[in-house]
């Protein structure tokens, strides 16, 4: 299990330029498999173009209490890249006047970023329809300053959306560290505590489950009967959604399956189970993304290839939303994640 992340490491992987350079040439460049855009241009869905807005998808920063092996972020304690209140700032305005409903604050640990609980106290005011917390869980258990999270939480009317990898703890230590699903079940049973994840309950908690190695979910419907039984008769919890996500071949994951010698393999599988329906509804064509210097991406995956808008709009400080609608939007091979079988996207399936 690593430590630190892949940048703290000095790995080559830690560059954009290189996942990128991975992911253009090989089996892609030698034409055994097609380019995402040659894939989707049989179908005429080139290029994707970004419809409304409706989701705003803020990073507030890298910096994470685990270092887990699929992290598309290369998140860990080591990141120090931290959202400034200044940019928070420039994001609260952009979410009064943009036509957003949902706001989605993500990280590493958003949790950690110092201006963590005064952004999202500003955030709460804006009244925005439905307000994502991305918690990795543990972070609620890490340190007695995080103790009251479920009630900061609660306080706010914030949606909590965990990462679950799995019902057991051998896989989902394996992934994500020693200790983590301990942690993970003492800070669900503390959500629940508060009213999270009841029946009826307006709390909303939803869990996500991504795969431990190479492979790609399964159907999320049954995985997510399994989850609610499997959490229920062991440690009584109770949780709303649970969203599968494939796992992207960036960062972490594609050092993992370059190490394990599965790269090409999986790639094959995501091009086999491409989904041409998946393709209408990825994330990027009603999300935008935020990086924690205010940079604009069409998605998280596209923040951290650094593979900026196609827009004049660049930055949270010259956000236009109608330069934003409509523009084209930056792919490459790693977008294969997104369509194969019933697609993915931070909300689970599209298709
Ligand atoms: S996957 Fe999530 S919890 Fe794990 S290191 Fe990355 S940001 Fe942190
Ligand atoms: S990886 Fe990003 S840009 Fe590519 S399809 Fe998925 S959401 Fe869209």
């Amino acid at each position: 299990m690593a430590t630190k992340s892949l940048k703290k490491l000095g790995n080559d992987l830690a560059q954009s330029n290189k996942q990128i350079e991975i992911l253009s040439n090989g089996i892609f460049k030698s034409g055994e498999l097609p380019t995402f855009k040659d894939k989707i241009s049989e179908t005429s869905q080139f290029p994707i173009k970004a419809k409304k807005l409706e989701i705003l998808q803020i990073n507030v920063g890298y910096m994470c209490n685990q270092v887990c092996d699929h992290c598309h972020v290369d998140a860990g304690p080591d990141r120090k890249e931290i959202m400034t209140r200044d940019t928070m700032r420039q994001c609260l305005e952009v979410i009064k006047n943009s036509g957003a409903h949902t706001l989605d604050l993500t990280g590493g640990a958003p949790e950690m970023n110092p201006d963590f609980r005064w952004f999202v106290e500003e955030a709460a005011k804006v009244g925005i329809t439905d307000f994502i917390v991305r918690s990795n869980l543990t972070i609620i258990r890490a340190n007695k300053k995080y103790y009251d999270l479920p009630d900061f939480f609660k306080k706010h009317n914030v949606h909590v959306v965990s990462s679950m990898p799995h019902w057991t703890k051998g896989k989902t230590d394996k992934q994500r560290g020693d200790g983590v699903f301990d942690k993970s079940i003492k800070a669900l049973q503390e959500l629940n505590a508060v009213g999270y994840g009841m029946p009826g309950s307006d709390l909303k908690l939803d869990l996500v489950y991504n795969p431990s190695g190479a492979f790609l979910p399964g159907d999320q419907v049954a995985m997510e009967k399994d989850f609610k039984k499997a959490l229920m008769d062991d440690f009584g919890i109770e949780f709303h959604n649970l969203f599968a996500i494939t796992n992207l071949p960036i960062a972490r994951f594609l050092d993992y399956l370059i190490a394990s010698e599965n790269y090409e393999d999986y790639m094959y599988s995501l091009v086999e189970a491409y989904n041409p329906a998946a393709v209408e509804n990825v994330m990027c064509t009603n999300t935008l993304s935020i990086s924690w210097d205010g940079y604009l991406f069409d998605c998280d995956f596209n923040q951290m290839l650094e593979l900026p808008v196609n827009s004049k709009s660049r930055h949270i400080s010259e956000f236009n939303e109608e330069l934003l609608e409509g523009r084209n939007i930056v792919i490459s091979q790693h977008c294969y994640g997104c369509t194969a079988g019933a697609g993915s996207s931070c909300q689970g399936v599209v298709a």
